[in-house]
């Protein structure tokens, strides 16, 4: 009998390894994945080409949306984004989208805008997404719920790693200071904030390896499909 097609989704703090993961057991499941983040970055690249970031143009920016295409495409089986046609895998992870991505992120009409794209991914189930309001708002019924949590040092660490491979020197600091002002701003902004969903099932990965919160979610994952 053909195994029933559930949603999972992946929220927690920033860095802690939630897209990696998603990633991989939407790859084992033969799943969609869909990064949410990327989603919201995409928006904020936008805003900053188009110079309406700023407070005093945020009616601009909300007008501005229904021109906003974005895209989810695979190039020899690595999926990428594209805004508006052009892929902007590396152009949504640079430093400016870092530092502008959580204040955008607080206004309702970016996340309403992109809530019924994400929301439209999970109509035929078979869905794994990552983000911060997943479990909560985007999908409550999902089938499994995750929340990742990691000492600050900890994410700091992974994300300096991470951006030095891509060959960007941003200082430990800074990477360290947009991780923790990115979840202040996550965790307190009144409209669908970053927090845990009570049926989510907490894993704090701080001292995992990454095969070892992959045993973890699989392990969970099975229990629903099987
Ligand atoms: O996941 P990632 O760190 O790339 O997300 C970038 C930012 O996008 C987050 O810091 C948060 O401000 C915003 N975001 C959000 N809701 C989501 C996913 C991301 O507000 N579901």
């Amino acid at each position: 009998m053909k195994k029933p097609k559930i949603i999972i989704t992946i929220d927690g703090y920033a860095s802690t390894g939630k897209s990696t993961q998603a990633k991989n057991i939407a790859k084992k499941l033969d799943y969609t994945y869909i990064d949410s983040g990327a989603m919201y970055r995409a928006v904020t690249l936008y805003a900053i080409r188009k110079n309406i970031l700023n407070e005093s143009r945020i009616n601009t920016l909300i007008n501005s949306l229904v021109d906003i295409n974005i895209e989810f495409k695979k190039n020899k089986n690595v999926q990428k984004i594209y805004l508006n046609g052009e892929q902007v895998e590396n152009e949504i992870r640079m430093s400016i989208v870092n530092s502008n991505v959580s204040k955008l992120s607080t206004i309702p009409e970016v996340r309403n805008f992109l809530l019924t794209k994400q929301r439209d991914y999970g109509k035929n189930k078979g869905l794994v997404m990552d983000g911060r309001d997943i479990g909560t708002v985007v999908f409550p019924n999902a089938e499994c719920k995750f929340f990742f949590n990691a000492k600050q040092e900890v994410r700091a660490k992974r994300r300096h790693l991470e951006q030095r491979r891509k060959g960007n020197l941003e200082t430990y600091h800074k990477v360290f200071e947009n991780i923790i002002e990115r979840d202040r701003i996550d965790t307190n902004r009144p409209f669908n904030p970053l927090k845990k969903s009570p049926d989510a099932i907490e894993i704090d990965v701080s001292d995992l390896t990454e095969n070892e919160v992959f045993n973890k979610l699989w392990g969970h994952i099975t229990k629903k499909i099987n």
